[in-house]
């Protein structure tokens, strides 16, 4: 078997139609998408259990292993239903009423209206305050507050259609962090066996703490990956960051939220604080939004997909793209053609920023240190918990792929989303070293490694009847 260099930049695909058609998803899973992602903004809790059960079959029938992250919906504003869309003239007068999530066209003064799920919009804004409705594509200010409709001018003119998604930047929203709906759909993933719980609009450490617990109870191992996106997520980044298990930079809500300008900034900013607290993060939303009709990408996307490249960042995630696009392969197969290039250039190596305090992490940063003056070099780590994996992951290797063995089947999929980790599932025995002469001939047949690699092995031994951990160099026989 030939060997293939592995991808170190990880890729997230969204389900929908264009994913589910077909043998879309075994071509996804070749063609190299590691994790699945579940919108549920967008599927019910029955429909995500039969999505779930789909990508496992596909993924069962091409023998790849993939992730599923399940990404609730959160404490999000939505206008209600309309009978039919309204088109709003520029400088037209329009009211939001939260009394109830029904929508009504109200017809007092001439004035037209839309019920949102919120009820405290009225006291949370002020006057001057923005309204944007549908990503931005509707944009009000807020002209009189009154007992539970807010009157509002409309900015930027366009048409109204059902249940569009509402943004107030820079208001401190006190809608639950973690609603019914989101209850309702988490105990589904975690029934089914999902990987990964994506909660959105976090805004502080306690909303992580209460899906922690929700999880908790559920006995599942599932991972938490918090979205920021908006100002309160940025505002408390670091306990955000300390308290969930991976982060998204989710530009789509963020570029409304903040202004514009300010994403790349605020984007280097989150991928930096995630390298020094040695956290996965994703970068997600209009990575290739062109190619939702287009079978090209546009030069500005591929110098955006090469930047993520080029910060380090864990994942590259795509959503309507594979959702409702019509190349979705064709995304997958760009985004791993400029991932590849890019990470095959000198100066996108490593920027190790983690803090190297504990004993764990010193042994580590050793074995990583020792693969960087090894041209060539690959690092086989043994991790029954995934803490060897995903923390050699976050010392970020120069070139060095890292190959993961672990015997359990859940932090075996949990793993695809660190950068340069190559998971691998296999019992381990009694003796390590039974354990690394085992896992060299599974390498060498899955075509990992081949005859005279070098390995930097990081591993238990027993020496005198104590198991101690050791760093070892073997070359491959
Ligand atoms: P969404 O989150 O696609 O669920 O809105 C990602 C984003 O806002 O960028
Ligand atoms: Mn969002």
């Amino acid at each position: 078997m030939t060997k293939i260099p592995s991808r170190k930049t990880k890729i997230i695909v969204t389900m929908g139609p264009a994913l589910e058609s077909g043998a879309r998803l075994e071509e996804a899973m070749l063609a190299g998408a590691g994790i699945f992602r579940l919108n549920m903004a967008h599927t019910s809790p029955d429909a995500a259990r039969a999505v779930i059960r789909k990508i496992r079959a596909a993924s069962q029938r091409v023998g790849i292993e993939v992730a599923i992250l399940m990404d609730i919906k959160g404490p999000e504003i939505r206008t209600g239903d309309l009978a039919s869309p309204i088109t709003l003239e520029l400088g037209v007068n329009f009211d939001f009423t939260c009394e109830t999530e029904s929508t009504e066209v109200w017809h007092g003064d001439g004035t037209a209206s839309v019920g949102v799920n919120y009820r405290d919009l009225v006291h949370d804004v002020r006057v001057g305050d923005e309204l944007l409705v549908d990503s931005g594509l509707l944009r009000f200010a807020v002209i009189e507050k009154h007992t539970a409709r807010l009157r509002c001018r409309v900015l930027v003119a366009g048409v109204l259609s059902s249940r569009r998604h509402v943004n107030l930047p820079g208001v401190d929203v006190n809608l639950p962090a973690f609603t019914a709906k989101d209850r309702a759909d988490t105990a589904v993933g975690l029934e089914e066996g999902v990987d990964y719980i994506a909660q959105s609009f976090v805004r502080r450490a306690s909303d992580v703490h209460e899906l922690r617990a929700f999880i908790k109870e559920n006995n599942s191992r599932a991972q938490i990956i918090a979205k920021i996106e908006d100002q309160s997520g940025i505002r408390n980044l670091e306990e955000i960051v300390e308290a969930a298990d991976a982060l998204m930079v989710a530009r789509g809500d963020l570029g409304i939220e903040c202004p514009y300008q300010d994403l790349p900034i605020i984007q280097r900013r989150i991928v930096n604080t995630c390298l020094e607290q040695g956290r996965p993060v994703i970068i997600a939303t209009h990575m290739l939004e062109s190619m939702i009709d287009r079978a090209m990408p546009t030069r500005a996307e591929i110098s955006d997909v090469a930047n993520a490249v080029y910060e380090q960042a864990d994942a590259v995630m795509l959503s309507g793209e594979t959702a409702m696009g019509q190349f979705p392969i064709e995304c997958i197969q760009v985004l791993d053609k400029i991932a590849r290039r890019i990470e095959s250039e000198p100066d996108a190596g490593t920027r190790c920023s983690v803090a190297v305090n504990s004993e764990r992490m010193k042994m580590l940063h050793s074995a990583a240190t020792l693969a960087n003056r090894l041209p060539g070099s690959q690092i086989l780590a043994f991790t029954r918990l995934g803490l060897n994996g995903s923390r050699l992951a976050a010392l970020r290797p120069i070139q060095a792929p890292i190959l993961a063995v672990t015997p359990v089947p859940e932090i075996f999929r949990q793993l695809n989303l660190h950068r340069a980790v190559t998971p691998f599932l296999m019992p381990f025995d009694a003796d390590p070293d039974v354990t690394i002469e085992r896992a060299i001939s599974m390498l060498r047949r899955a075509g990992a490694v081949s005859a005279g690699d070098k390995l930097v092995i990081v591993s238990d031994i027993i020496a005198q009847d104590q198991t101690w951990e050791s760093i070892q160099l073997r070359v491959v026989r």
